[in-house]
């Protein structure tokens, strides 16, 4: 069976031609995935039997299985997807005010290895694929009222979007066409590790989508210790990539920071934080630690983290405090994941519990 998701609209069309069908059908299916939030072929009724029939046969609409939907009181809600091969990944939809934000994944796990990080424990299992990229704002979107509209788009789901580029940048081509979901590029935020040559590679694709870059730590020593993957890339080179990419898109750049209590909150760390950041259009946004079950990190202090705030708002940076959504519902990255039955790499956690 083919995942209709990863069939482009020419072998589409092709298929169609093969059976003596009309072509125009290819923009109807699309229309009944994108707007019409068909949930498979059979709801797609403005088609004929046979068609869905056909369609049905050799198509699946949606290949992965819901093993888990969440609802906070905040109104996000979270889907644990499972892909035939039994990998599970997650994604969020975000409801805050009029905007309807999700949150997708772009690999099941991730190799990166940020040490207080759920998604990267047991490292990456493999890239999704396009249509499964896809799939998850498809699932997404049907989980709003016909009145509700999908506005934005972030990849801070599962896995390095970086990593996974040539699936990722035709999945947001979906997201973003007019007959698609029709979400403005300027509403897509893809957040990286800072992979220098993927972020060139982004700048010089020239899209109108925002960089969120993580950066967690203001030196390198401390960074390699949190972000391991920094030890072959440096800090001065993710944001010299980072000033690169703004040099050419014009969007103000964000950098990430959790922070994590008694690790990477001190008064020092908040300086050199203003000194490496200083004179940039930039914005640094702060995310208090999600503490993660079985990981030795901690949530900053109220204390520590107010001082930190106060430091870098002395220092002139533009800061937002990241305020958490669907606590309730392990919402964040990863989490949900290894907390449900069934998930077979908890058992494989070797990490200290306590
Ligand atoms: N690989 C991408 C996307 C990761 S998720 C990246 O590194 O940016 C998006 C953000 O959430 C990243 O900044 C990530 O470090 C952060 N994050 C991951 N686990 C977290 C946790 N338990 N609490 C707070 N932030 C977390």
């Amino acid at each position: 069976m083919k995942h209709l998701l990863d069939t482009t609209d020419d072998e589409l069309k092709q298929w169609l031609e093969e059976r003596g069908l009309p072509k125009y059908r290819a923009a109807q299916i699309r229309r009944w995935a994108y707007t019409g939030r068909a949930g498979s072929f059979d709801d797609m009724t403005d088609l004929p039997r046979e068609l869905r029939e056909k369609l049905a046969a050799e198509f699946t609409l949606f290949t992965g299985k819901v093993v888990a939907h969440k609802q906070a009181d905040d109104g996000t809600e979270k889907l644990l997807l499972e892909w035939p091969d039994a990998h599970r990944i997650e994604c969020v939809l975000i409801r805050e005010g009029k905007r309807r934000t999700i949150c997708i994944s772009t690999q099941v796990g991730c190799a990166m290895g940020c040490v207080f990080c759920a998604s990267g424990l047991d490292g990456v299992a493999r890239n999704l694929t396009t249509g499964e990229i896809v799939e998850q704002m498809l699932q997404l979107n049907r989980l709003q009222t016909a009145e509700e509209r999908l506005s934005n788009v972030v990849v801070m789901g599962m896995g390095e979007p970086l990593a996974n580029l040539d699936r990722l940048l035709p999945a947001l081509d979906q997201a973003t066409r007019p007959d698609g979901l029709g979400i403005g590029g300027r509403h897509v935020t893809i957040s990286t590790v800072g992979l220098p040559p993927a972020m060139d590679r982004l700048t010089e694709l020239h899209t109108n989508y925002h960089l969120a870059v993580s950066l967690h730590a203001p030196n390198d020593e401390l960074r390699t210790e949190i972000v391991p993957v920094n030890k072959s890339i440096t800090i001065q080179a993710v944001i010299d990539a980072a000033d690169r990419f703004f040099a050419d898109n014009g969007r103000r750049l964000t950098f990430e920071y959790v922070l994590l209590g008694e690790l990477n909150d001190r008064p020092e760390h908040a300086r050199e934080l203003v000194a490496i950041l200083r004179g940039r259009t930039a914005l640094l946004n702060v995310i208090p630690y999600n503490p993660v079950a079985g990981l030795p990190y901690r949530e900053p202090s109220h204390k520590a983290q107010e001082r930190f705030l106060e430091i870098l708002r002395d220092g002139g940076l533009n800061v937002q405090v990241r305020t958490r959504k669907g606590d309730q519902i392990d919402a964040a990255c990863g989490q949900l994941r290894r907390s449900m039955p069934g998930e077979p790499q908890v058992v494989a956690l070797a990490m200290p519990r306590g």
